[in-house]
């Protein structure tokens, strides 16, 4: 799948999603919820930013593994993250025995995992030193490009035995989880 049709596809979702969300909670009190999440308007307004910025990042970083560096990440600001996971899909893949392939390493759970320890570990390290402790931000934003990428295997899985018919089965599924997310409220 292509990484314009996967940015697409997650932006759809976010905004759904937001939305969805919004209406069924449209009669609670805001102010409730950031005393529970012991935060403030403007830090929840920055979670929502950090969500919407690291799953569509997570939503295209996988065809990092791509031969011909022409996938759409090298073409964006994350480019440099995409080196990095370029770096990284090469040395596991060495570990492994296996050949480099595009879909091998960084398109599977445990990969991406793996790959997202390395790039949050140094970033911990200089949060740490630098006594930055808003862990909350750091913990979102890995479980967001976590869900984007997963969000991206999910979407090539589909590619896979659909094609052309991939992008309206993947809405397809996500009209069924915002139908319950409305009809459970
Ligand atoms: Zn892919």
């Amino acid at each position: 799948m292509k990484g314009n049709t996967h940015l697409l596809l997650t932006g759809i979702t976010l905004t759904s999603l937001y939305l969805s969300f919004t209406y069924v909670y449209k009669n609670a009190d805001l102010s409730y919820l950031l005393s529970i999440l012991k935060i403030n308007i403007f830090e929840f307004s920055i979670y929502q930013i950090i969500v919407f910025i690291m799953v569509m990042l997570g939503s295209i970083l996988p065809d990092s593994d791509v031969k011909d560096n022409n996938s759409k990440i090298f073409h964006s600001i994350f480019m440099p993250i995409a080196w990095l996971y370029r770096i990284i899909d090469i040395i596991f893949s060495f570990i492994q025995g296996q050949t480099r392939r595009h879909r091998g390493v960084l398109h599977s759970p445990y990969g991406t995992i793996l790959a997202n320890l390395c790039l949050f570990g140094p970033i911990l390290v200089l949060v740490y030193y630098f006594g930055f402790h808003s862990w909350g931000y750091i913990i979102v934003a890995y479980l967001s490009l976590v869900i984007g990428q997963f969000i991206h295997i999910f979407q090539d899985y589909l590619y896979d035995r659909f094609r052309m018919l991939s992008g309206i089965i993947y809405l397809i599924c996500l009209t069924i989880v915002l139908a319950a997310i409305i009809i459970t409220k």
